[in-house]
């Protein structure tokens, strides 16, 4: 456990972040706070984000107010969580800013122990996620080095990887993603700990351990992603058939990256593209290698449990990516021997449209487009009918 040490204070001229980039009822919450005696910084990724000159996602807030004394302060606001609670402040439009109160340093928090920023800094996973922005004097409030790894372009766990892969393995896959989604390079010590820890993502919550993949596959870097994954053996873990293509699968040049990479430009471009879609792209490439050719009733539901068996996919999950499937397969039989497009009412035309581009270009998207169009006017007008 550490002792209290003086963080690296970084003034207004020797970094980025401007208050003009920040969600204006995340600033009135920390002003509010601050007007009522508390100490109140912006955290985690947003920061790591405007550091980084992007646009974040969310802005979290920390705080030395409790719980309670923040929900005493924002009439619209709700207390979460079970074992360590934090506040929802919501706005319209559906928006959320979360209100975290300083953690201590214990990996299991106990109800209500709170700890110091230097604390709550300390427990997060990288550096680069623990930096402050205090919005009262605009400074950077670094106790762990994120500054200098963000220069640097370095991704480092806070601590001793080892330790800190065994009190949270999912921490194994959010310094992979990290990694992919910022280009940076995984500090040597912490890359041979994700070697050495591997076997502990088995002990892992596999929902948390689904979430944290799901959000790979999504965020937009889901190549870099699984290539992070395979370099540092942790694929195995994760999807153990996709050995049988072996070890080059994610090789420049063939085409499960094409279709990848394509997703991930989608992604990247402002398209909301579900997981779903990447894992039937994933499994789509598999399953010729899975198939026994020699039984005629195999059923595609249970390929999929079996190619992904070592994640706890939702059954929602894996029924849309059933579907997503088997629409694709019809669709392609259409598109060699002609026919009719079935539509099925779980299937997104538009990720089944996604898919054909991903898979084939352009053209055969347009043509599925194309095809899905004409069905549905028939509908439309059948319907019409129907009601005259
Ligand atoms: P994203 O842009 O994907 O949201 P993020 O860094 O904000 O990235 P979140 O999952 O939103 O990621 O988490 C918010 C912050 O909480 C992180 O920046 C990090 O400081 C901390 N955090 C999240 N997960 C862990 C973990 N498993 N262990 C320690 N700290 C964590
Ligand atoms: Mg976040």
């Amino acid at each position: 456990v550490s002792e209290e040490s003086l963080p690296k204070i970084y003034q207004r001229s020797e970094h980025v972040v401007s208050r003009a980039n920040i969600d204006p009822d995340a600033l009135k919450i920390i002003y509010r706070l601050i007007r009522s005696g508390h100490i109140a910084y912006l955290v985690g990724g947003g920061v790591r984000d405007l550091l980084l000159g992007k646009t974040p996602k969310d802005f979290d807030i920390a705080t030395d107010a409790t719980p309670r004394q923040v929900k005493t302060l924002f009439r619209n606001s709700r207390i979460i969580g079970r074992r360590f609670k934090l506040v929802h402040i919501f706005f319209s439009g559906g928006k959320n800013i979360e209100v975290s109160t300083f953690r201590d340093s214990s990996e299991e928090p106990l109800d209500n122990v709170f700890g110091s920023a230097e604390t709550d800094a300390r427990r997060r996973d990288l550096t680069i996620n623990a930096l402050f922005y205090n919005p009262a004097d605009y400074t950077i409030i670094d106790y762990v080095g994120g500054i200098e790894d963000l220069r640097k372009g370095i991704i480092r766990v806070i601590g001793d990887p080892n330790i800190r892969f065994q009190e949270d393995p999912v921490r194994m896959l959010r310094v992979v993603r990290h990694a992919s989604r910022t280009g940076f390079e995984i500090d040597p010590w912490c890359g041979q700990a994700l070697k050495d820890c591997k076997d502990l993502l088995k002990t892992a919550s596999q929902v948390r351990v689904y979430e944290e993949f799901r959000k790979d596959l999504s965020a937009g870097y889901s190549l870099e992603s699984l290539r992070g994954l395979l370099k540092y053996d942790l694929l195995e873990m994760l999807l153990p058939k996709f050995s049988i293509l072996g070890p080059n699968f994610l090789d420049e040049g063939a085409h499960l990256p094409i279709c990848l990479e394509r997703i991930d430009m989608l992604v990247r471009s402002g398209q909301l593209i579900s997981s779903s879609v990447t894992l039937a792209t994933l499994f789509l490439k598999i399953e010729p290698h899975l198939m026994d050719e020699s039984d005629d009733s195999y059923d595609i539901g249970e390929i999929i449990k079996y190619a992904f068996d070592s994640l706890v996919v939702p059954r929602k999950e894996r029924e849309r990516i059933e579907a997503l499937v088997m629409a694709f397969k019809q669709a392609v039989e259409v598109q060699e021997n002609g026919g009719a497009i079935k539509k099925s009412r779980f299937v997104e035309p538009e990720e089944l449209i996604i898919l054909f581009s991903v898979f084939f270009g352009d053209e055969s998207a347009r043509w599925i487009r194309s095809q899905l169009n004409k069905s549905s006017g028939n509908k439309r007008r059948s319907k019409a009918k129907i009601a005259q």
